[in-house]
């Protein structure tokens, strides 16, 4: 997966073209990520403690993590990323517009 929990993306595809977000949960074995703020689905609820109404709620739902694009903190740009590792071995993503690593 090339985002992470706690990532700033932009959607690159669908309904959301064009949002920004930060990453809520990733799910990796569906390819998929939870977006603020992004691709809110209507569901129908049944009465229940947080909501006792029931009725319906507007949630997030999760979006394919291929139409994600890495918002670089530094400058903000989506232009990409190249990966390296740190002095530690971790592995960094270097933006390719500014070059800040993250
Ligand atoms: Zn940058």
């Amino acid at each position: 997966m090339h985002v992470r929990k706690g990532d700033k993306v932009l959607v690159g595809t669908g309904d959301d073209k064009g949002k920004k977000g930060k990453v809520l949960k990733v799910l990796p074995g569906k390819g998929r990520a939870l977006v603020e703020g992004v691709n809110f689905v209507k569901r129908h609820t049944r009465p229940n403690r947080t909501n006792p109404q029931g009725g319906i709620v507007e949630k997030e739902a999760p979006l394919n993590a291929s139409n994600l694009r890495v918002v670089c903190p530094g400058c903000g740009e989506a232009k990409g990323f190249r990966r390296s590792r740190d002095d530690e071995g971790r592995l960094k993503r270097v933006c390719r517009s500014c070059g800040e690593s993250f």
